[in-house]
């Protein structure tokens, strides 16, 4: 496997006091730190750039982790965004595996974990998230993922196990129940909510991710409370190594117990600088926190967009990557807001779903098609029938249309939308 550390044990020139040379810091290489370094470069920034990360690695893709990783034989490459020479040749100094445990926006200095302390002149928060735990007796028996140290992790467990209990009907838990039950394992999933994928979709695009996962024989229990976990006594008797016990009595033996129940901002950088947060990091339309010289982007954000007049906050791939450039850009003097429509997709028991706009939030839903598991189409209008988010399995065509729907902000013709032989592109405003 292609793992190359960086960093451990790599020695920082000092900062060099006194000298022109401005200083951008950006703390958290992943997919929003990697992508705001080179933008920064692409848009003629000539001055010092720093990209630090707790992890070992420079920053890679995530998305396999819960899918190729856990599936694919042999284990897959890890997919790096960019080549270990594109940081060289952009003189992008990387310092990985040395959390940054102080920022002062005041004196304009961050402090690592490891004692150094280095000034900036505009620093970056791109510190996303980490897996949240269960709290609950014996959740630490539950494997979470969020590295790729969880996911091979769990694809070393995955390898043995007979029955699997994935806690959390979430785009991530669900993805792991998927990639287990290809693997041939026995799977439950249990839910506290009522429907799968939370605030991701509507309830027509739950149901139909529901029914994907009950024909694959998947056994998905929605309002369920799960109490404890307990080693189990006599593993031969008990069914598994695991019982997930729930609060009405029912128990499920597991040889492979997982937590896939949200992720958690990493906010304690934000706090102690004392940045306004809610929920996350709160920034306006060009990565501007409430303090000077601090920006941030990726999953960490609150950012205001302009389309839906407010703050959102995204846990998405192509999200991280394109805040992450805009904010890289706005950090050297653009001034364009990041307005992009948010977009997701998530592969699941053979089927590529995807989500724009915000489903969640529409008045009402007009389903085009709906023919599970192999197609599903969904347009979700918001009150004056304008289009808010479009979900499609199987067809990223509907997907680039509902993008442009979303963006035009005009209301629908709802007749034609309902005629599934109308394509979407021909509703779009010319
Ligand atoms: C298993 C999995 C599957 C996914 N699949 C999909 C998918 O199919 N489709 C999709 O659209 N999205 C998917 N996503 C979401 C997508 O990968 C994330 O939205 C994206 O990785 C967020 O990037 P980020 O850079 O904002 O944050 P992160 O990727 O979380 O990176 C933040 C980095 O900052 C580091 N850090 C944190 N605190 C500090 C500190 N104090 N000092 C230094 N470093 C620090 C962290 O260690 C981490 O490396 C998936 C995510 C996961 C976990």
């Amino acid at each position: 496997m292609d793992l190359h550390p960086w960093g451990v044990g790599f020695t920082l020139p000092p900062r060099e006091h006194g000298s022109m040379r401005p200083t951008h810091i950006i703390i958290g290489a992943g997919q929003a730190g990697g992508w705001a370094a080179v933008a920064m470069r692409q848009a003629g920034f000539a001055g010092r750039i720093l990209l630090i990360g707790e992890e070992p690695w420079r920053p890679y893709e995530r998305p396999p982790l819960s899918k190729a990783m856990l599936t694919a034989e042999p284990t897959p490459e890890v997919q790096y965004f960019h080549p270990a020479a594109k940081y060289t040749e952009q003189d992008i100094e990387l310092l990985l595996g040395v959390p940054v445990a102080e920022l002062d926006p005041v004196a304009h200095r961050v402090r690592l974990a490891d004692g150094r302390a280095l000034d900036y002149d505009r620093v970056l928060l791109t510190t996303g998230g980490r897996a949240r735990r269960l709290a609950i007796p014996g959740g630490e028996h539950a494997l979470t993922l969020r590295t790729l140290e969880d996911a091979l992790a769990i694809r070393a467990r995955l390898a043995a196990a007979r029955r699997v209990v994935c806690i959390g009907a979430g785009v991530i838990g669900l993805e792991i129940a998927a990639s287990a039950r290809t693997r041939g394992a026995e799977v439950t999933v249990l839910e506290t909510l009522a429907g799968a994928m939370g605030r991701a979709v509507s309830p027509e695009g739950a149901r139909f991710v529901e029914r994907l996962h009950r024909d694959a024989g998947v056994d998905v229990r929605f309002a369920v409370a799960v109490e404890r976990i307990e080693a189990a006594h006599r593993i031969e008797t008990d069914g598994g190594r695991f019982v997930v016990q729930c609060r009405d009595g029912e128990a499920f033996p597991a040889d492979l117990v997982i937590a896939g129940i949200g992720m958690q901002r990493n906010l304690a950088l934000a706090e102690q600088a004392g940045l306004a947060i809610e929920g996350g990091i709160v920034v306006d339309a060009l990565g501007r926190t409430s303090a000077s010289d601090v920006f941030a982007a990726g999953d960490v954000a609150a950012f205001f967009h302009p389309l839906f007049g407010r703050h959102l906050r995204l846990e998405s791939w192509r999200h991280a990557q394109n805040h992450g450039i805009a904010v890289g850009k706005a950090m050297c003097g653009d001034t364009a807001p990041y307005d992009d429509v948010p977009w997701f997709w998530t592969d699941q028991l053979g089927v590529n779903l995807q989500v724009a706009g915000l489903p969640a939030e529409a008045a009402r839903t007009i389903v085009r098609v709906n023919d599970p598991p192999k197609a599903f189409i969904a347009v979700h209008l918001a009150a004056d029938d304008s289009v808010i988010g479009v979900t499609a399995a199987n067809a990223p065509r509907e997907i680039r249309a509902g993008q442009a729907l979303i963006k035009s902000g005009k209301p629908v013709d709802v007749a034609r939308l309902a005629d599934a032989s109308v394509p979407l592109q021909q509703l779009i405003p010319r």
